[in-house]
């Protein structure tokens, strides 16, 4: 059990540090922790943000614990060069294709979102967001026409077979929570997105035991606000994806609970929080580890399919919040190590 652990930049290093005690803590046999340098810290060290030994290492792993990335004296740099790009990089040289993203209001915690604390109290959602097609990576430009006018333009479309990649993702997931899978597309407009709905119902024969749903996406974000509470795992497009995740994690309250996965075919993926490297607190002990914690929990589950153990880390979270334990970014005072403890005796 070869884990890549790569902090990175800014608090990068003070949250993995916890999430790797915790790991340790478990006392899982077999357990192999394989440190490399990312972003920043690697451009500095090797003049590169995601140098080869960094590759060679993730390539020799099972999966990977990420950090987070970003250093704002950097950004001088050429795009290529940015700190920001080796997250890039391993999605692009790893075929990472999925992004989970999943959304849980904790117990204790259902004032700090913006919604009323009933319907934020409900929130256990995740959303499974396809991230190598979509009009992101289509054929794009600025043209002029003939007229003299120009036009931007991004073409769309998704094969079948990347649909059905994700759709066993999405129907996986489902499968290991409530089983239940709501489709997002906009499948009344566009033909991309009759496409996925019809293989998300081909692939829906191999799941009978998941309700298969299917909703618009302009509804899915009425909806997202409205009643959350609703959906278990949404599978959807990049671009559609891109923005009901972030809009999703908003309803959670805070960037310091936010776990993420980028998985790859079979059993390998990239495990990391969702916030940047908080350059504004780096360094002073401060930043809220759990995010990462969590992140590690999900690199059990996924990567190792270890879901005892991967529960035992959320629920040691939950209790930790519960009994009051609160990092500054949940309006508390209480520390990197210091939540890192709490989680630990509550494990
Ligand atoms: P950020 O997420 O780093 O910080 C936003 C705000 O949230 C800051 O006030 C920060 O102090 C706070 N915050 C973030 N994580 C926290 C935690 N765990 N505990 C407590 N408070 C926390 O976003 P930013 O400031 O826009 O970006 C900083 C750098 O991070 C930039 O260089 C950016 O490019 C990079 N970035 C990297 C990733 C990544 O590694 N995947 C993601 C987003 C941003």
């Amino acid at each position: 059990m070869r884990i890549a652990v790569f902090a990175g930049d800014g608090i990068g290093p003070e949250v993995i540090g916890e999430a790797v005690r915790v790991l340790e803590a478990l006392g899982i046999d077999g357990l192999e922790l394989v440190e490399g340098d990312v972003g920043g810290a690697a451009y500095r060290k090797h003049g590169h943000p995601l140098p080869p030994e960094t590759l060679d290492i993730a390539r020799s792993c099972g999966a990977i614990l990420f950090g987070a990335v970003g250093d704002f004296s950097l950004d001088h740099l050429d795009r290529q060069l940015r700190p920001e790009q080796a997250v890039l990089g391993l999605r692009r040289e790893l075929g990472l294709f999925a992004n989970l993203r999943p959304a849980t209001v904790f117990k204790g915690l259902e004032d700090l979102t913006t919604l009323r604390p009933e319907v934020a109290a409900a929130i256990d959602l995740l959303i499974v967001r396809e991230l190598n097609g979509d009009v992101y990576f289509g054929e794009k430009g600025i043209r002029t026409l003939e007229d003299g006018r120009r036009q931007g333009y991004d073409i769309m479309s998704y094969a079948e077979d990347e649909v059905r990649r994700i759709a066993h993702t999405g129907f996986k997931a489902a499968m290991g929570r409530g089983r239940r899978l709501c489709s997002v597309d906009k499948a009344n407009v566009l033909d991309t997105s009759q496409l996925w709905r019809d293989v998300m119902i081909e692939v829906s024969a191999e799941y009978p035991e998941v309700e298969l749903s299917h909703m618009y996406v302009d509804n899915a974000a009425m909806q997202l606000v409205k009643d959350p509470g609703q959906f278990d795992v949404v599978v959807t497009g990049n671009m559609f994806g891109d923005i009901l995740s972030d809009q999703a994690s908003m309803c959670v309250g805070s960037i310091g609970l936010l776990a993420s996965a980028s998985l790859a075919e079979g059993t390998f993926g990239l495990y990391e929080p969702i916030h940047g490297s908080a350059p504004d607190i780096a360094g002073k002990g401060l930043a809220n580890p759990m995010a990462t914690i969590l992140s590690a929990a999900m690199l059990l589950r996924h990567s190792y399919q270890l879901e005892a153990e991967a529960s035992r880390i959320e629920a040691a979270v939950s209790k930790a919040l519960a009994d009051g334990v609160r990092g500054g970014d949940l309006g508390g005072s209480a520390g990197t190590r210091e939540i890192g403890d709490a989680v630990i005796a509550r494990l």
